[in-house]
């Protein structure tokens, strides 16, 4: 059986903390809630990590946050040897924000580097310390790490807002340009699409995601291209970091 959480991430990615309801605890000791501040791991970005606190004050520690059944069900995986809540019990939830705060800044830093690179992404993924995107480059000389650390910079520094709004499916399909990745599918929601902007009216990106990201590129902080790598003949993978990085 198949349960619905309400994912409280898309609408405000800042929160943090929320209560919630227990629908299901699944075979496996998944925790299915009726709402949730957890991003489900998706389009490259990890799942949360956090704490779900019990009426009697004790934690259950998260250790991943997943899709389940379809992506209506979001399961919170207990680090193991945790006790487990029964259905019904109310729970106060608390996401591992400076993990999820890196996420956010990652994840928009990727859409600017995706707005720099006129090629094909075939893949990427996101890390608290490192991310990376592949491009479908022929051209060896076409990027430049320098050059590209200064442009992204250039669009932090200009502070541009990140925005969302819905389309539909039709229009996503009547604008096939929106959908710079080949291998990652846009996230569908019964008939419609979330469309993530940066910049007015998408000036420096637009395209379907279903991430967390933050409210405006200055957020993003210090970031350097840490490498850029030759994967296969055509493949070049471009990994950035942030300067805080431990
Ligand atoms: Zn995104």
């Amino acid at each position: 059986m198949a349960f619905e959480t309400e994912p409280l991430f898309r609408d405000d990615p800042y929160k943090r903390a929320f209560s919630a309801r227990v629908l299901a605890v699944n075979a496996r000791g998944g925790i299915i809630l009726d709402k949730t501040a957890f991003y489900a791991a998706g389009g490259g970005q990890p799942g949360d990590t956090g704490q779900l606190r019990r009426a009697d004050g004790n934690d259950i520690a998260i250790g991943a946050t997943v899709y389940g059944e379809g992506k209506a069900e979001i399961v919170h995986v207990p680090l193991s040897g945790e006790n487990l809540p029964e259905p019904g019990e109310s729970l106060a939830g608390a996401i591992d924000w400076p993990r999820r705060n890196r996420h956010m800044r990652m994840h928009t830093a990727l859409h600017l580097l995706c707005s720099l690179v006129p090629f094909p992404v075939t893949g990427g993924s996101i890390g608290e310390a490192e991310s990376r995107l592949d491009f479908d480059i022929e051209d060896a000389g076409a990027v430049d790490k320098e050059a590209l650390t200064e442009r992204l910079l250039a669009l932090v520094a200009e502070d541009h807002a990140v925005t969302t709004r819905w389309i539909t499916d039709a229009e996503l399909a009547a604008s096939p340009g929106l959908v710079r990745t080949m291998s990652v599918k846009p996230p569908m929601d019964s008939g419609r699409v979330r469309l993530v902007a940066i910049g007015e009216n998408g000036a420096v990106d637009l395209q379907p995601c279903g991430g967390t990201h933050v409210r405006s590129t200055a957020e993003i902080g210090a970031l350097t291209v840490a490498r850029i790598e030759k994967k296969g003949r055509r493949n070049r993978r471009i990994r950035i970091r942030l300067d805080d990085a431990e």
